[in-house]
Formats: C-alpha cells, structure tokens, sequence
C-alpha cells in the first residue's frame, strides 16, 4: 500500500464548529495567543490558561467530525494512511484515524510541571489549580505552547519523507516548525493543498493546490486519486 501522509491544521475543524484563530483576526476564542498559550501566560496568569483550556475541553466534547475526518477514515482503505495534525482537538481519532500524531500536543492531556514526560489523561473538561501529579507538582494542559520545543517533530519528518503523496489540510502553513514539514517530502512525490485561502508559501512543481474547504477539498482530493466514495 501506498503511504498517505496528512498535515492537518485547525482549518480541517472549522467545519466542526472550532474556530482558527487566524480567521479570527489573529485572537484565539476572543484570546491573545501571548495571554493563554506561551509558557508566560501560565507564570503570570494560570488561572486565566486553566479556563482557557477548560473551556477548549468543554467546546471540543461538544461537537463532532465532520466529513473532512471522515474522508481521511476512509482513505485508509486505499492507503496506509498516517495524520500527522497541528490540532489539539481529538476529532480526528473521534472520526476513527487509526495513525494519529498530535505535533501541539493533546487538550485530554495534561503534564506535570515538574517532568513534562509524566502526561495523564483528562477524563472530562476540568484541569483545577491542586491538581497534581505523581511528584505533587502541578498538572498543566499538554499543549505545545508558542516558544515551547515540538517534541514530535523528528518522528514527524521520519514519517513525512516516506510520504508517496503528501496532503496538507485546514492549515496556513505560517506555525513553525510544523510549516517546515513540507520541504521534507521527497522529490518528485505529489503534495496537495486544499484550504480555502492559498497558503503564502512560493509553490513547487509537485505541488497542487484544491482551493475549497476542507469537506469538499476531500471530495476532490478522492477524485484525483481516482478513489470513489462507498459511504
Ligand atoms: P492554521 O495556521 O493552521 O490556519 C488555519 C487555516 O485553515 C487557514 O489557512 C484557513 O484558510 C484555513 N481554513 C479556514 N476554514 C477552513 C475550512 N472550512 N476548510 C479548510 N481550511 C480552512 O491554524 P491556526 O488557526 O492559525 O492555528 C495554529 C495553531 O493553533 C494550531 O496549529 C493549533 O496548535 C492551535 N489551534 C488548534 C485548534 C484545534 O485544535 N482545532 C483550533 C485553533 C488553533
């Protein structure tokens, strides 16, 4: 089977009901990125980043894939399929993905602040200030925060120079590292592009943009790969 990498980022959620914050005039659900997700948000204010993912929580067990996720389900019947997605939302193993990788971490996750690599599974919405973990520091959510290493992005460039095609999803391609990901694609494999808004990268020859959506881009994405739906 052919290997199917996916680059998913928050427009590929859009659907679903969860905001950009790029769409949103650069705020994050009425947030400055620098107030909620920087490691000195969570020194100044963690009260204000607890709430701020709590209220991710609540939003996210609210609502459901859309046919964007489930397109990439059931892609796997034709491709050995491997997402590797910005999101922090868990719509795409809610949908069924098998291969996930989440290169800003998880919102039903949380870490110590002591030892990152001490991670304990949210149950519901709530991260409480005394939440603690096994060394009785306290817990924070499990997100990547901007100045934060991406510690997923060597397996993430191992996966994508394997890649036979390359899709990119729902993503402005301007959140570094993740960004760079596409310059690791082997020469001469296809990379397609669906987003709404071209993404402002210089465009390579092995590269095709679908301008649309995410559920509709899937759709054509399938046509080109010459795969028809049996949902
Ligand atoms: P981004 O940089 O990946 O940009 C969003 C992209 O989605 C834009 O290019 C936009 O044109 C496109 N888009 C908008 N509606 C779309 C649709 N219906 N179908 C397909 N594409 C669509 O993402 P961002 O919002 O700038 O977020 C960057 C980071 O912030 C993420 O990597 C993540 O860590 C965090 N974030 C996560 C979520 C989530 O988990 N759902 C939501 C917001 C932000």
């Amino acid at each position: 089977m052919k290997k199917l990498v996916v680059l998913s980022g928050a427009g590929i959620s859009a659907e679903s009901g969860i905001n950009t914050f790029r769409d949103s005039g650069g705020l994050w659900e009425n947030h400055r990125i620098e107030d909620v997700a920087t490691p000195e948000a969570w020194q100044k204010n963690p009260d204000l980043v607890l709430d701020f993912y709590n209220e991710r929580r609540k939003q996210a067990l609210s609502v459901e894939p859309n046919a964007a996720h489930y397109s990439l389900v059931e892609l796997e019947k034709h491709f050995d399929v491997q997402i590797i997605t910005q999101n922090v939302d868990n719509l795409h193993e809610k949908a069924g993905s098998k291969n996930v990788i989440h290169l800003h971490g998880e919102l039903f996750k949380s870490q110590s602040t002591e030892n990152p690599e001490l991670v304990y599974d949210i149950a519901s919405w709530e991260l409480k200030k005394g939440d603690l973990c096994e060394l009785g520091s306290q817990l924070r959510p499990h997100i990547v925060w901007f100045g934060e290493a991406v510690p997923m992005m060597d397996i993430a460039i191992d996966i994508t120079e394997e890649a036979d095609i390359f899709v990119v999803i729902g993503t402005s391609l301007a959140v570094y590292p993740a960004a760079g990901l596409v310059h690791y694609v082997s020469a001469g494999k296809p990379v397609y592009i669906i987003d709404p808004a071209k993404p402002d990268i210089t465009f390579k020859k092995n590269m095709i943009f679908i301008q649309d959506k995410a559920s509709t881009g899937m759709e054509k994405l399938k046509n080109e790969l010459r795969i028809t739906s049996d949902v």
